[in-house]
């Protein structure tokens, strides 16, 4: 059984009506910021959260937002992974105020910079370590590196992948199987059928075809698709991937951002990855801008010259605030305290018990949905998971999405905007957890 637009329509007014009477505050400083912000946020996507203006937060902390009208969230968004430690945490805050109190940035190495650099290798296995402001930044940085070290133009990345505002990235695969901009993409430099290829996710024949040109500089990956909703690698995808890129001489470079839920040292450690590169970015400054990205030895030996020429500045990699103090003393405070084996221990049980609790609720609707999870993440799908990401970029229906966010949201549970996503931390609570499962089943009811 599947729900009807119509059903919807008429769940989805009466919900902007709630809306509407429950956000007065934020109407008002929506309607002011407007004057001077474009949608009146400071960041366009800040408008795709549920409602019919934007909702402004007034603080944070632990699993949980306070809006400007007091309203109180249970927070699975959690700064779509930015905040994935929690919000606010004691001890990156107190780092940050103490570092920030004795000088943010200085182009000179903080202390914090060797310890950072040591964690990181200890964690996800590769040695040598750079930092970035952003996962984008990171990406960008290391597409650049990989053209520099195999001297090929391309990059290979999965249909429907999303790696920031890469530009060999923001693509999908055409019909005719090259690269296009992907929709909404605005003013591609170039056409990127000259910068990228593009394959589908779990299809290794593709893939093999794709390198065997002997054009792709690196394939940049996530080891699990999970911005167009999650998309799971099918046995042998990995060890196929790794052989395919050793075989046709193509770096392999895994993107941690969010796959980072499946442990410690995300995917790479949790699986046995074995990448030549690694970003990781998001949470690992707890919610201080910082990003990071490693390299074997081998990588690093073809670049040492470039790092050690007096013209590394305008090299194309890095900038200046990246690697300030304030973001290290944060990444140092984080990998302390957060992000922890024993931190991965609370969060992932408890988003097995989300998706228990969304099972549970759509069976007993009748309804033939999926739910599945990657770690401390979680989802739920209308139909059965799909093997690609053209698949799922198919099998999604905004409608429905709009409704379920905007209900949840109405009645304190934030999830992740543009996929029906949960991240759980470990300061979330069983409770915060049945409260989701509790809105969602009566979402279903209203709909039935
Ligand atoms: N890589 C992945 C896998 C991501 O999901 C994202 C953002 N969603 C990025 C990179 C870019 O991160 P940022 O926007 O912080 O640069």
């Amino acid at each position: 059984m599947q729900i009807s637009p119509d059903a919807v329509a008429r769940v989805l007014a009466d919900e902007q009506r709630r809306f509407a009477a429950t956000h007065p505050t934020s109407a008002r400083l929506a309607a002011d910021a407007a004057q001077h912000l474009i949608g009146g946020v400071p960041m366009a996507w800040m408008t795709r959260l549920p409602g019919g203006y934007p909702v402004f937060f007034e603080r944070a902390a632990g699993a949980h937002v306070v809006d400007v009208d007091g309203n109180d969230y249970v927070d699975f968004c959690l700064g779509d992974t930015g905040a994935m430690t929690g919000h606010a945490i004691d001890a990156v805050t107190s780092a940050v105020a103490a570092r920030a109190a004795q000088g943010i940035t200085t182009m000179l190495p903080s202390t914090d910079a060797a310890w950072v650099g040591e964690e990181l290798a200890r964690r996800f296995g590769l040695p040598l370590w750079q930092m970035a402001m952003t996962a984008t930044d990171a990406n960008r940085f290391v597409l650049r590196l990989a053209r520099a070290v195999t001297g090929r133009p391309k990059v290979l990345v999965f249909d429907w992948c999303y790696h920031g505002t890469v530009d060999e990235a923001l693509v999908v695969r055409g019909p005719d199987g090259a690269a296009m901009p992907r929709p909404g993409s605005l003013g591609p430099p170039v056409d990127p059928a000259l910068t990228t290829v593009v394959v589908p996710f779990n299809d290794v024949d593709a893939l093999a075809a794709a390198l065997a040109v002997g054009d792709v500089a690196a394939v940049l990956a996530e080891p699990a698709l999970t911005n167009i909703g999650i998309v799971a690698p099918e046995p042998g995808f990995h060890d196929a991937l790794r052989e395919l890129t050793r075989q046709h001489g193509a770096l392999l470079v895994l993107d941690e951002t969010h796959t980072i839920c499946c442990g410690p040292g995300g995917a790479t450690a949790a699986w046995g990855l074995d990448p030549d590169l690694l970003v990781i970015g998001k949470p690992i400054g707890g919610g201080v801008p910082a990003a990071a990205y490693g390299m074997t030895h081998a990588v690093h030996a073809a670049l040492a010259e470039a790092f050690a020429d007096d013209s590394i500045d305008v090299s194309g990699v890095g900038g200046t605030l990246t690697g300030n103090a304030l973001a290290l003393a944060a990444v140092r405070a984080t990998l302390t305290n957060c992000l922890r084996a024993d931190d991965f221990a609370m969060a992932i049980p408890l988003a097995e018990e989300w998706a228990d609790g969304v099972r549970d609720a759509y069976t007993a609707a009748g309804l033939t949905w999926h739910v599945q999870q990657l770690g401390s993440r979680a989802e739920y799908w209308y139909s059965r998971p799909p093997r690609d990401g053209a698949a799922a970029a198919a099998a999604v229906r905004h409608d429905l999405d709009e409704l379920l966010h905007l209900w949840c949201f109405n009645r304190g549970v934030l999830l992740t905007p543009f996929h029906n996503m949960a991240l759980l931390s470990p300061h979330h609570t069983s409770a915060d957890v049945a409260r989701h499962t509790d809105v969602f089943a009566e979402a279903l009811a209203a709909l039935a």
